[in-house]
């Protein structure tokens, strides 16, 4: 860990939300390559809003240094202190198609602003810096934190390495993801296993001397069918659709036409809903596999679990719930796709995710956000801070 950065001092005129983006879009921080250009150009800015920055440096797995940064007030904060309310956004975007030519480029059109990340996350921080500037954090009363991620979009990498780190626990947390500015309360789990089946390879035309990989797979993803149907049972209302999904991605296997294939590989990935324990899915297919084994003994198979991420909620009644839910005028919900808000739960906070633009048009070339959310999201956040953070806080 490095310690707080001094402040540069520096007075910067405030500038408008769509011009800070515009900066954000344009440095490339897809999680291939290292954060430190975006970290570097938000220090001072974050630095000068009266936040004392810290960064937590690590390399990934491929030894590309990456950063997560934690910004508190007030500086005194004890290394592990409690702040009362976190702002979380990820630095880090899914790649870009390469004939995507402006997708380093913030476009406006029609009110609606186009650019990698401008929706999924970056929108989300530039309106969190707008709020804490114009929240001025010199005069607030009670801690306040805002945590800038890497490597969100593999797996929350960063975020699971602070969580393990504790540099700062959290009463209360919102994690940036576009909700299309509505507050999300819940959200599934994300869950990824390989699955590997070998058979004995041979000349086709004599199938008695080989046993089929590719047969063997598909006779265990038929029993997958049957496992996403138990887990129906296991339903969470509060979800679309209100159960944990399975998913069969990518299948791959044998080497040639006329060969018994040897090997087959396929992905299993699972959303569990909150509640349920994320290993129940791998066990489901183990057990599966197991009743396969009784009728070909040499049925073999590895079901080997990659990730484990369970899903995340909430209370209705939570304070950051409800004065999320009157800041928008809107009921808090539910999503199906992982965030950062477990990793916040287990640093304490009652977390909920919120932000600018809307999940569905995220990943995509031609990602947006509309200028009007991300205008929106400030006073929004801005009163989140003074009501957690401020003087008048009881
Ligand atoms: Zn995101």
């Amino acid at each position: 860990m490095l310690g707080c950065f001094l402040s540069p001092g520096i007075e910067r005129k405030s500038m408008s939300v769509e011009s800070t983006l515009a900066e954000l879009v344009r440095i490339d921080s897809r999680s291939s390559v290292s954060n430190l250009g975006l970290i570097n150009h938000l220090l001072p800015r974050v630095e000068a809003a009266g936040l004392c920055a810290r960064l937590f440096p690590y390399a990934d797995e491929h030894g590309v240094k990456k950063f997560n940064l934690v910004a508190v007030h007030p500086r005194s904060l004890a290394d592990g202190g409690e702040v009362e309310l976190a702002i979380v956004g990820h630095t880090d975007t899914v790649p870009f198609d390469p004939a995507w030519a402006e997708a380093l480029t913030l476009v406006e059109r029609g009110g609606k602003l186009y650019g990698r990340g401008a929706c999924d996350t970056k929108g989300f921080i530039a309106a969190a810096l707008a709020a804490i500037e114009e929240a001025d954090v010199r005069r607030l009363t009670r801690p306040l934190a805002l945590v800038l991620t890497a490597d969100e979009e593999v797996g929350c990498l960063g975020a699971k390495r602070l969580a393990e780190a504790r540099p700062f626990s959290a009463r209360h947390a919102v994690v940036g993801e576009p909700t299309s500015l509505r507050p999300v309360r819940a959200g599934k789990g994300y869950c990824l296993a390989e699955v590997t089946l070998r058979g004995r390879e041979g000349h086709s035309a004599y199938p008695a001397l080989g046993a089929s990989a590719i047969t063997r797979a598909a006779r265990l993803i038929a029993r997958v069918e049957r496992v996403a149907e138990e887990l129906k049972r296991d339903a969470h209302e509060a979800f679309d659709p209100p159960y944990t999904t399975v998913n069969v991605g990518l299948i791959e296997g044998g080497t040639a036409k006329n060969v018994i294939a040897g090997e087959c590989r396929f992905t299993l990935e699972w959303r569990p809903v909150p509640g349920q324990r994320p290993e129940v899915v791998a066990e489901l297919v183990r057990r599966e596999a197991e009743d396969l084994r009784r009728g070909d003994e040499d049925f073999d198979c590895e079901v080997r679990v990659v990730r484990l991420d369970g899903g995340m909620e909430t209370g209705r009644d939570a304070p950051i719930v409800r004065a999320l839910e009157e800041a928008t005028a809107r009921a808090a919900g539910t999503i199906s796709f992982a965030t950062e808000a477990p990793q916040l739960a287990e640093l304490g906070a009652d977390a909920v995710v919120f932000g600018p633009g809307d999940i569905r048009v995220a990943h995509r070339t031609g990602e947006f956000v509309p200028a009007s959310e991300l205008n929106g999201a400030v006073p929004i956040l801005r009163g989140l801070i003074e009501r957690f953070c401020g003087p008048g806080h009881q």
